[in-house]
């Protein structure tokens, strides 16, 4: 890739990866990430399959390789697989993933994987019924079982879990679910709770730390020996056990990655950010809808990298929450 073609940040950051957002619609309502009451986007807001994808052309010219689709909960846009098989079709574009809750994944998985798509991410807190409601707000748990049955009778590989800890919440799901994982083949993260929740009750003092979660794994289960301690690249730290299994933590509050990030996000309203944690955004949808050229829409991207602040700031005095949530950001 030469120096005009890539987007790298006033600290040398190269950025490689997208984070596009679908929609901010969800079928949870997940204690951290979204309030109980909501009031979406209009439609009509959201950006369409064209557009996406006339962005991802152009940030791929730039240097962008791999797109992950989130949300909301991208598998309630309707025809996901079709924007998958354009994003897969994007010149430059070397992998495609999905960031899913996976309640509707066992009707989707079969059309998803022949679209193309590479990886998938599913979001799973806990494996009891009880559990899974208090902290989605939502019953669901046997379609996210079903919808994993479904991914991996495609033939998905590599299928990971993310887990969010937070302290009083979720410390009884942790080993019941790095079990569950370890027996199905499941790639298991713990992410850190950071304050992107929509009813911003966020305090540090709710923050389980990787480190915390580790403790515990290794008193209930055994010794873990660092997998990737000498790659730093990694936003996440993976684990295994000696008898078998692997576990990773992303733990953006205690151990902050932002040195190493490589991510742009796009959110389902068309606006560029380079952070999650960002208080501004590049209005990318009104150049679309403006008869905006690539040339601006490549403009605006490389603005938007060029503004990037050195790090998120979450353990600073000075830190201010992003004036939107999770799930309306994408996560
Ligand atoms: N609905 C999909 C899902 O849940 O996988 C995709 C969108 S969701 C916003 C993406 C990821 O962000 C999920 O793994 C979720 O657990 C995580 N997440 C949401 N709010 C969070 C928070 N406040 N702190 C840490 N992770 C969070
Ligand atoms: Fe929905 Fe995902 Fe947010 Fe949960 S984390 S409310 S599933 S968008």
């Amino acid at each position: 890739m030469t120096a005009a073609a890539s987007l790298v940040d006033s600290f040398g950051r190269v950025h490689t990866d997208l984070r596009i957002s679908v929609t901010d619609r969800c079928n949870l309502r997940c204690t951290y990430c979204m309030p109980l009451e909501v009031v979406f986007k209009p439609r009509e807001e959201l950006l369409t399959f064209e557009e996406i994808t006339r962005v991802a052309g152009v940030a791929a010219t730039l240097g962008i390789r791999t797109i992950r689709l989130t949300g909301g909960e991208p598998l309630m846009r309707r025809d996901l697989p079709e924007l998958v098989r354009q994003l897969v079709a994007v010149p430059g574009i070397e992998e495609v993933a999905i960031t899913t809750n996976g309640l509707l994944l066992a009707e989707q998985a079969a059309d998803l994987r022949a679209a193309g798509l590479a990886r998938l991410n599913v979001s799973l807190d806990s494996l009891t019924a009880h559990g899974f409601e208090r902290i989605a707000r939502r019953p669901g748990l046997d379609r996210v079982l079903a919808g994993l049955e479904a991914a991996k009778r495609e033939g998905f590989a590599q299928i990971r879990i993310n887990a969010v800890s937070i302290k009083g919440l979720t410390e009884a799901e942790i080993v019941p679910l790095t079990r569950f994982c370890r027996r199905e083949g499941f790639h298991l993260r713990f992410i850190e709770f950071m304050p992107l929740d929509g009813e911003e009750s966020w305090d540090t003092s709710q923050v389980l730390s990787g480190a915390e979660v580790r403790k515990l794994l290794e008193r209930d289960i055994g010794p873990l020996v660092a997998e990737n301690a000498d790659h730093p690249g990694q936003p996440a730290i993976d684990y295994r056990w000696v008898d078998g299994g692997r576990v990773g933590f992303i733990n953006p509050v205690s151990r902050p990655f932002c040195d190493r990030c490589d991510r742009l996000r796009l959110t389902a309203d068309g606006q560029v950010r380079n952070c999650l944690f960002s208080t501004v955004e590049w209005d990318a949808r009104s150049l679309l809808r403006g008869g905006g050229d690539d040339t601006s829409i490549a403009t605006l991207i490389r603005d938007c990298v060029a503004a990037k602040r050195a790090a998120h700031g979450i353990d600073t005095p000075t830190f201010a929450r992003p004036a939107r949530a999770m799930y309306q950001i994408g996560g």
